[in-house]
């Protein structure tokens, strides 16, 4: 993973180079940020610098024998840790499907990465004790042959109490050794492992960045790349899977789905609930971001100011005739019911009842009236 091939953030590129360059390279780091936001990539792409043999002023040579191994992520001390669906196994036993997995796409979310590895069950992901164990005794054997032996732990929010047996090594890890945390959510991480980590902030990608990206990667066209930009916001997984999908493929069933929840009628929610419901559950996960992120749009542009939305024109149109309907109550109530939406569309539930329970709901949300002060 070169350095170019990460969509923007030019600036955290320079500092982590100017970083390696100094010998100022902090052990222990967690790269934060969100999904889409290419935290993943640019901790491989800074592990690989760090080890070239010839590394240049902006980016590692990509030819020296450290950085062949590391572009197949196959360098015998490149560690890798990830969240896993079978409690037995390590991380370790199933490394070629996470190198295949992140040739595809080193912008994955840990959904998209449990799917892939267990596509039929739905089970949660997991890192176990035994994981931490093993990278522990991993990282006391000597490095065969970097500079610095690297161990990458993906999604530290999986660790819950089994991340306490880290925080010795954390704090002090084995000499030559850096450890990086890649994770999205601070929240979701242990206090005791982030107080041990410098922080690495990965910002979302900007519009600029991503639009280009879209042109100059998948051949999009100006107005294509710079709509689907705006709607991905800074997340470059999201705007893959809008790629595939129609532009305007969301918002058509969108305004139908509101309408129908605003009419309440089950003949009329029916259909469409089917419609959603058949998509997929990964177009349904983004229909249902889509969806959250209209009705903050459309309540921006009764309440605040009109230029900081982020939609359409034809978007815009559905807009000003929806957004009378919300008000600081209901807007709480849809977006957080949105939000359990996607948590449980992720975990196996039955799409079909969720969505005409979520129908009913913000039907009688937006019929709410506004209270008067
Ligand atoms: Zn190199």
């Amino acid at each position: 993973m070169l350095f170019k091939d990460i969509i923007g953030h030019q600036e955290l590129k320079d500092k982590l180079i100017s970083l390696t360059k100094t010998g100022r390279i902090s052990h222990t780091q967690l790269f934060l940020g969100s999904e889409g936001s290419g935290n993943l990539a640019m901790a491989i792409a800074f592990s690989q610098y760090v080890n070239c043999l010839n590394p240049g002023e902006t980016d590692s040579c990509g030819t020296c024998t450290s950085c062949l191994k590391f572009d197949k992520y196959t360098h015998p001390d490149l560690h890798f840790t990830f969240p896993i669906t079978s409690p037995n196994k390590l991380s370790k036993e199933v490394i070629e499907n996470w190198r295949s997995a992140l040739l595809e796409n080193p912008y994955l979310s840990d959904f998209d990465w449990l799917q892939k590895l267990n596509s039929e069950s739905n089970k949660q992901g997991n890192i176990t004790s035994e994981e931490c164990r093993d990278i522990i005794s991993g990282l006391g054997l000597k490095s065969y042959e970097a500079k610095y032996k690297t161990q990458i732990i993906w999604q530290p929010e999986y660790l819950l109490n089994s991340g306490n047996i880290l925080l010795k090594l954390l704090e002090e890890p084995p000499v030559g050794t850096l450890i990086i945390l890649v994770g999205n959510n601070t929240e979701k991480i242990l206090a005791t492992i982030l107080s041990r980590a410098q922080l690495v902030k990965v910002p979302r990608i900007n519009d600029i960045d991503m639009t280009k990206a879209l042109i100059e990667r998948h051949e999009c066209d100006q107005q294509k790349a710079s709509d689907i930009a705006r709607l991905a916001d800074g997340n470059y997984n999201m705007a893959m899977a809008l790629l595939h999908i129609e532009q305007d493929g969301y918002f058509d069933l969108f305004s139908r789905w509101m309408r129908a929840c605003y009419g309440q009628k089950i003949n009329d929610i029916q259909p469409v609930v089917d419609e959603i419901s058949t998509s997929g559950r990964e177009y349904v996960k983004n229909f249902l971001h889509y969806t959250s992120q209209m009705i903050r749009s459309a309540f921006i542009y009764r309440f605040a100011k009109k230029e900081m939305l982020r939609v359409n024109q034809t978007e815009m149109g559905f807009l000003v005739k929806f957004s009378p309907f919300l008000h600081d109550a209901n807007l709480e109530q849809i977006t957080h019911s949105l939000d359990d939406a996607v948590f449980h569309a992720e975990r196996n539930a039955n799409l079909k009842i969720m969505f005409l329970n979520l129908s009913l709901y913000i039907g009688r949300q937006l019929k709410t009236p506004v209270k008067s002060v």
